[in-house]
């Protein structure tokens, strides 16, 4: 029986720190604030594994107040998620983001997180999709304070 699984994920925009989406380094003049590397997309990709698992949240695998995450790599920590997940028997079928921010434009960055981020969850790139899009200017988004991510991501029994 497949499982879905739906990641959230926001941070807020910073001066000082390098923006890393989807494990692939950002053009922009801001980062994102937060204790790990801020990598919002994939720690969406993370709650999404997790969850299409029922293995709870990010936040209890990789707690915030915990100084081993801080600065923590996020495509290490979504290599770890990976190995609970395929240890519970399951695989990623696929696995979908979209992505909300008026700023940076993502476009030139999409095959590069798409490539990455199948790399992260052992699958080809055309099982993973990497969405970009505005939220038209409206609230917090749209006024460039942060940004937010959504992803779903199938899993299935593995064959091994
Ligand atoms: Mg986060």
């Amino acid at each position: 029986m497949p499982r879905v699984g739906l990641g959230y994920d926001s941070h807020r925009f910073v001066s000082g720190r390098p923006l890393v989406l989807g494990g692939v380094p950002v053009a922009y003049e801001f980062g994102l604030a937060g204790h790990s590397d801020a990598d919002a997309v994939l720690h969406a990709v993370i709650d999404a594994l997790l969850g299409a698992a029922g293995l709870g949240d990010i936040g209890e695998h990789f707690p915030d107040r915990d100084e081993r995450y801080r600065d923590a790599d996020s495509a290490a920590l979504t290599t770890h998620t990976v190995g609970l997940v395929r240890a519970t028997g399951l695989g990623v079928v696929n696995c979908d983001v979209t992505i909300v921010t008026e700023q940076p434009k993502l476009g030139p960055y999409k095959q590069a997180m798409r490539d990455r981020i199948a790399h992260l969850l052992r699958v080809e790139p055309a099982r993973v999709n990497v969405k970009a899009k505005t939220n038209e200017t409206m609230g917090w988004i749209g006024q460039g304070e942060g940004l937010a991510v959504l992803a779903v991501v199938l899993l299935d029994e593995t064959a091994g």
